[in-house]
């Protein structure tokens, strides 16, 4: 198994991070147990001393259609998906179009845009934990706003073929995006709670814009902790615990992230 030596702080969406090993994983490879499985890091805050790391390598970064069935590997990435989709004149994933990640942290996310969710149009898994590999169907797998709970690594996702691309949907899909900052981040922070929005939570306790270091929560979109420069892991750390308490105090909200904190 191979090792490779990533710069964090250049690799995740928010750039922030050291350079750390990550173990890379290919076909024939036993998945050990113990490392935290990352995909493209789009939803990833690393500290200065993450936990041990490991991914999916080339091998995984698959395409293809079989039958009445889209197949994808683990580390394809939506770029490419969303080519292959738009390409194949296939419906279902436009929203890939301005959505970064991995299929493997798609899936584990449950990643979506409003009521389009990557497990929406799901058939099946296939999970692997040390050497067992197993493949379940979609109903098997408790899922929901953000999260899928899965114990294992996925290495492959199997897709409903529908015909029909819709491109008129990427142009909707662009469309929300309006307000989204420019700069590095890694998406929303955190998850919306029922019945409101963590952005407006953030704003209506006064951290729209604010910044502490480089880093800082967005004048554009408050619930987008966002990288003005050389931001550091405890920077934004800090902005984060502080939006929770404010947030908390104010309104008796708990925010919960929905980047994973490593
Ligand atoms: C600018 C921007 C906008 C975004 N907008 C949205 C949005 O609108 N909607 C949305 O849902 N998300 C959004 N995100 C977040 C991000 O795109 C998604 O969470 C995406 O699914 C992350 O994929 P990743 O491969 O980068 O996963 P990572 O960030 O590397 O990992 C995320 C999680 O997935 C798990 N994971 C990764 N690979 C695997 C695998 N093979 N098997 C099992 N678990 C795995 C990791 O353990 C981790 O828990 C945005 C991010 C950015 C930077």
């Amino acid at each position: 198994m191979q090792t490779k030596s990533i710069d964090f702080s250049k690799y995740s969406s928010i750039k922030v991070g050291s350079i750390a090993d990550v173990m890379v994983i290919e076909k024939g490879d036993t998945i050990p147990q113990e490392p935290y499985i990352i995909g493209g890091a789009n939803n990833l805050l690393l500290s200065p001393h993450p936990p041990p790391l490991m991914m999916l390598g080339k091998d995984f970064d698959s395409i293809s259609v079989e039958g009445n069935e889209l197949i994808i590997g683990g580390a394809t990435k939506s770029g490419r998906i969303f080519s292959f989709v738009k390409k194949h004149n296939i419906a279902g994933l436009e929203f890939l179009s301005h959505l970064p990640g991995t299929l493997g942290g798609l899936v584990a996310m449950n990643a979506g845009l409003k009521s389009y969710e990557i497990f929406n149009l799901l058939n099946s898994l296939t999970i692997i934990k040390g050497e067992i590999k197993t493949s379940l169907p979609k109903d098997a797998i408790r899922h929901g706003y953000r999260y899928a709970s899965m114990d294992g690594v996925v290495i492959e996702a199997r897709f409903k073929l529908r015909e029909g691309f819709d491109a008129s949907l990427v142009e909707h899909f662009r469309a929300m995006r309006a307000n989204q900052p420019p700069q590095p981040s890694a998406g929303s922070v955190f998850k919306n709670p029922q019945g409101d929005y963590a952005g407006r939570l953030i704003e209506a306790v006064g951290l729209k814009g604010k910044r502490v270091g480089d880093m800082a929560w967005s004048s554009i979109h408050a619930n987008f902790l966002v990288n003005l420069g050389k931001g550091r892991f405890e920077e934004a750390l800090y902005l984060i615990n502080l939006a929770k308490e404010r947030v908390k105090e104010e309104f008796e909200i708990e925010l919960k992230e929905e980047i994973k904190i490593l």
